[in-house]
């Protein structure tokens, strides 16, 4: 567990400097995190360089200064300040070798990195070269990360995805029909499991549901002819993640319009699931988890990520954020599959 007890200390470093910079995928919240990295950094009397666009910028020594006037205005913005991007690069020894470099050339103390499990494996293959601290933020729309209840930019995703499929549901009752909607997240469903809960969505398909691909079509047309035969002239909403192995949403509405007869729409949401405004639990969660990875740098902690597992700061080492897997709500999972159920039930009384 986190020991809260020395952030209120005047302990100075003086002459200190971290660098930070943000990795993969953009998540709304990553700005605000930004700015309560330098606000604590600031209190430690600690400076702060933000490398650019991921570990490209440690690589192409890309960096700018952040002060506390240039980050302050930034809470409410999507994206990050700092760019992000995917570094093949980083994958190559020579290339993390020439980061560290870097890294030294500019006499810097420690490292935090905001990013998902690629930008923590890509932290802890520098953190073996590249000897001083480093501490890993957990900032990634997918909420795939153990060791954190929630990641920076999940509560955000999860809302515009409900927006979006509520405004679905509005065109697809109107002319009765059914839609595929495809959502992030193609290695664990957390995204889908919350926002199909959350919009009432008929059905929805993970890569936890574990069912096979024909038992999958299976299941899906029962339960659209049950439906059906309950609301015959409604719309039907179904929830997939993106690259499904059964298909992609054109193809599964493909599928399911050719065996079932009814025409049945796809509609992929994409990027605007990592765009927007940070809403405010990202926010509060950002400058949280910003802060806390400041006092773990100052504590003497290294190659941890920082996160909140109920409503507790923890520390978890790097390795196992991306080595254990975290298991999606089980108490949710189970609503959700006696909720789909019922619509059967129903049709059998
Ligand atoms: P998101 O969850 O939003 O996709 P992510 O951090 O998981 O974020 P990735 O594309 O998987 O995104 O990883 C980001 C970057 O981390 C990669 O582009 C690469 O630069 C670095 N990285 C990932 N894995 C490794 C590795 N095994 N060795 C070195 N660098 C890596």
């Amino acid at each position: 567990m986190f020991n809260y007890a020395f952030l209120g200390t005047l302990r100075r470093c003086i002459d200190k400097k971290i660098a930070v910079l943000t990795s993969g995928g953009d998540a709304p919240g990553m700005n605000a995190c930004l700015r309560s990295i330098v606000l604590a950094a600031n209190h430690y009397s600690i400076s702060v360089l933000g490398f650019e666009h991921g570990y490209n910028g440690l690589i192409n020594n890309e960096f700018i200064e952040l002060s506390y006037a240039a980050i302050n205005q930034g809470i409410h913005l999507g994206g990050t300040l700092l760019k992000s991007a995917r570094c093949e690069k980083f994958h190559l020894p020579s290339y993390v070798e020439l980061a560290a470099n870097h890294l030294n050339a500019l006499d810097i103390d420690a490292l935090i990195v905001i990013g998902g499990d690629g930008s923590f494996r890509g932290l802890q293959v520098l953190s073996q070269i590249w000897n001083k601290p480093v501490i890993g933020v957990p900032g990634t729309i997918d909420n795939d990360l153990f060791g954190t209840d929630y990641t920076i930019g999940f509560h955000t995703a999860v809302e515009t995805v409900v927006g979006a499929i509520d405004k679905i549901r509005d065109t697809a009752d109107a002319l009765e029909r059914i839609f595929l909607v495809d959502v992030m997240g193609q290695h664990s469903g957390f995204i889908a499991l919350q926002a199909s809960i959350a919009c009432g969505a008929e059905f929805a398909m993970y890569p936890e549901s574990k069912l096979s691909e024909h038992q999958e079509i299976e299941e899906i047309i029962a339960h659209i002819e049950a439906a059906r035969k309950l609301h015959e002239k409604n719309s039907f909403i179904m929830v997939l993640t993106e690259n499904h192995p059964i298909g992609n949403a054109q193809q599964v509405a493909d599928m399911l319009t050719k065996q079932i007869g009814i025409e049945c729409r796809p509609c992929i949401l994409g990027h605007i699931q990592r765009g927007g405004t940070p809403c405010a639990q990202d926010r509060v969660l950002a400058t949280k988890l910003g802060a806390c990875a400041v006092d773990s740098l100052v504590s003497g902690k290294n190659k941890m990520m920082v996160g909140e597992v109920k409503n507790e700061i923890v520390l978890t080492s790097l390795t196992d954020t991306y080595e254990k897997k975290k298991q999606l709500d089980i108490a949710l999972f189970a609503i959700q599959h006696q909720l789909f159920d019922l619509v059967n039930e129903l049709n059998s009384d």
